[in-house]
């Protein structure tokens, strides 16, 4: 199986789970565990903030950031497509009572003037503006990447608006790879940074949340009350340090390994895809013209034995490169997905159109 469906699918290396195995723990809860607080350090000085807390995924990360950024009733500025709207199980209503203003980026990158229209009038009718957040990389804008300058425009208007300012940066390192930027830079101004090891990073569980002192010991409270507060967590923390040392450089080898793909099957007549978008892991592309629906278009892959999603969009497909994909198995699954949407469109999109005949040429081609 050639397994494109997420990032998160890679297993812990034989080097990540000796260097697991040989982790020395104790109580997180106390603060005692030093594996945990040795990559509490590294991420927190990596980002270039005061403290960095540890916890067991980058959605308890963002939700508790949002708590200490906001009272019951403020709003959050989010973009359309990002993680706090699509993908955290309604979070940000749940444990925090916001509202989200939501504004539409450009492939999930939005501009300081539609921060500074969403922000609400200071007036009792209104909810109050709290905070602003950005997505690095944006995971439905494509894997894109958030240039320096556009990062620093959302926060200077924030800060001319005080408004706190956080950034899920749950892929944020395959960002700093593809830029060649710093982790600090980007984070630069971000009152809160979230990121996550279990995606290109390679890790069985976890991820970081980074900010002040001050940030760091509410969110702490805010651990414990969402049940995330953890015991001997250095056993897991131990692999986040292994990969921040040897699975970051490494990450340009998936940003090929993706641009490869894209450019596979951007030459295939019946498939929709602008190969200069891949910036990152992630690639998107459209398979409308073939005539079947995404989830028909994943069944077909995942009957040849190539894995990819359609959650996106009903014939939008995701496929995603990391660690435990090689250029050869990209190379394999490109040619498997040329020879599905080949069989596909011989039936001719419109001889698809009606579920009758969308049928048979299912049947046909098992
Ligand atoms: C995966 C992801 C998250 C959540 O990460 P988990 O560790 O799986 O909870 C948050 N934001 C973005 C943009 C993501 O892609």
């Amino acid at each position: 199986m050639i397994d494109l469906s997420s990032d998160t699918v890679t297993k812990p290396s034989a080097p990540m789970l000796a260097a697991m195995m040989k982790a020395s723990v104790g109580d997180d809860q106390r603060q005692e565990d030093p594996s945990v607080n040795t990559l509490q350090e590294k991420a927190a000085n990596l980002l270039g903030k005061q403290e960095a807390i540890f916890l067991p995924s980058a959605t308890m990360a963002n939700e508790i950031a949002l708590k200490v950024h906001t009272q019951p009733g403020d709003e959050a500025i989010v973009e359309r497509s990002s993680h706090f709207v699509t993908s955290e199980a309604g979070g940000p209503a749940f444990l925090s009572g916001v509202m989200l203003h939501m504004v539409t980026g450009t492939r999930g990158i939005f501009v300081p003037q539609q921060v500074e229209a969403g922000i609400r009038r200071d007036d009792p009718h209104c909810p109050r503006s709290r905070v602003v957040c950005v997505e690095q990389t944006s995971n439905r804008g494509g894997g894109s990447v958030w240039p320096l300058e556009a990062l620093r425009g959302v926060v200077e208007v924030a800060h001319k608006h005080k408004l706190g300012t956080h950034m899920d940066g749950s892929r944020l390192m395959n960002a700093v790879v593809a830029s060649g930027t710093t982790a600090r830079e980007q984070a630069e101004g971000y009152d809160s940074v979230t990121f996550c090891l279990t995606k290109g990073l390679g890790c069985p569980i976890g991820a970081l949340l980074a900010g002040d002192r001050e940030f760091i010991r509410q969110a702490r409270r805010y651990k414990h009350l969402f049940g995330g507060a953890m015991r001997q967590a250095g056993i897991v923390a131990a692999a986040g340090t292994y990969a921040l040392d040897y699975n970051v450089e490494r990450l340009h080898e998936d940003h090929e390994n993706a641009k490869i793909l894209a450019k596979l099957i951007a030459g295939l007549p019946n498939i929709e895809i602008n190969a200069k978008d891949v910036e990152t892991n992630l690639i998107y592309f459209d398979v409308a013209q073939t005539g079947l629906s995404g989830s028909d278009f994943v069944a077909r892959l995942l009957a040849k034995n190539v894995r990819v999603t359609s959650s996106a969009g009903p014939t939008l497909i995701r496929a995603v490169t990391h660690l435990d994909v090689s250029r050869a198995d990209v190379e394999e699954a490109a040619r498997i997905i040329a020879e599905v949407a080949q069989t596909a469109s011989s039936c001719g999109p419109s001889a698809l159109s009606s579920p009758a005949a969308r049928a048979t040429a299912r049947s046909a081609s098992f």
